[in-house]
């Protein structure tokens, strides 16, 4: 028996890294049934997994360990069954640009709070600096003020120009990081831009998918320095759905949810309750009015029945 991380999921074997640094080719072997979610695959990138050796040079997965989050995609709108697509997360980078394009700031709020529910960690990093206008720029600003005070790392980039990448690479360091961001924004720029020279660059990555049999369960993850990995998967723009109650959704809006402790009623929604101290802060600026704001889409496309994610 020996211990190891999932660096590799082709849809059919795996690749676990063990302690001592070798890489391994496994198949599962048992039945791993997972709490709670109906998934088309039990291991993913990220795992932390028990291997057998066998005499004759085959090698099984036998254990998973306890993951402290993971990320799903459903198969499809109509589909309960969902695919794991990394476990583990140490971190997301969420790579944004105030334009070319225009990232909405419900489209980040919305992301950090489906974040939230997936315990998992976002630093923001804002890209395409070299392009923006004095006007964008102040507007870009405001948006690192308030989320940094919120709690969120902000990091200021150019991909292009290679500004800001010591900073990212630094954060990344012993993590297991996963980037999201519009079509666009600049992630496999900046991907490549951290990468090590030896490594497949994430164009080609890509390619190499399109080509296979796997193509919507292949996932894999780069080591960066520093002992840390990055996870490069086709297509995947963020978390799943979440389901909750409206009084919960606030529980993801950490500066919401501190106030909402004050609210007359318990199970305040924050819109039209009597005695709300969450209204209260908004009018006394001590909540964003985009985060407000943000906060009331999610309700009202809940109340629509959407139940849509963060895109
Ligand atoms: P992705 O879809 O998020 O992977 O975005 P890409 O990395 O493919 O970048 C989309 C386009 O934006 C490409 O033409 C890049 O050259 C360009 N781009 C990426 N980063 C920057 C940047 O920092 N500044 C400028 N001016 N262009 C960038
Ligand atoms: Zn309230």
């Amino acid at each position: 028996m020996e211990k190891g991380l999932v660096i590799k999921n082709t849809g059919s074997w795996y690749v676990v890294k063990t302690e001592d640094g070798r890489q391994i080719e496994c198949k599962i072997k048992g039945n791993f049934r997972l709490k709670g979610i109906r998934s088309t695959n039990p291991i993913a990138v990220g795992d932390r997994v028990q291997i057998a050796l066998n005499p004759e040079g085959t090698a099984f997965i036998t254990e998973i360990e306890d993951r402290k989050n993971y990320i799903i995609r459903r198969a499809s709108n109509l589909s309960k069954q969902s695919h794991i697509i990394a476990a583990n997360l140490d971190l997301c980078m969420l790579v944004v640009t105030v334009n070319y394009p225009e990232t909405s700031t419900i489209f980040i709020d919305r992301f950090l709070a489906s974040a939230e529910a997936y315990r998992v960690p976002v630093a923001l990093v804002f890209n395409k600096t070299d392009l923006y206008s004095e006007d964008e720029l102040r507007y870009l600003e405001g948006l690192i003020h308030l989320y940094t005070h919120i709690g969120y790392p902000c990091f200021r980039i150019s991909a292009l120009n290679n500004e800001g990448i010591n900073e990212i690479k630094e954060e990344l360091k012993g993590k297991i990081t996963l980037f999201s961001g519009h079509s666009g924004v600049g992630k496999s720029t900046l991907i490549n831009a951290i990468l090590p020279e030896a490594h497949l660059k994430t164009g080609e990555i890509s390619t190499a998918h399109n080509k296979g049999m796997h193509t919507t369960t292949f996932s894999e993850m780069f080591p960066v320095e520093g002992e840390g990995y990055i996870i490069d998967t086709p297509g995947i723009k963020g978390f799943g759905t979440f389901d909750m109650k409206d009084e919960e959704v606030s529980h993801y809006f950490k500066e919401i949810f501190e106030f909402s402790a004050h609210c007359k009623y318990g199970n305040c929604t924050h819109r039209h309750e009597p005695g709300c101290a969450v209204r209260e802060a908004v009018e006394n600026h001590y909540i964003s009015e985009s985060r407000y704001a943000s906060y009331l889409n999610i309700l009202e496309d809940r109340e629509e029945g959407k139940y849509r994610s963060a895109y």
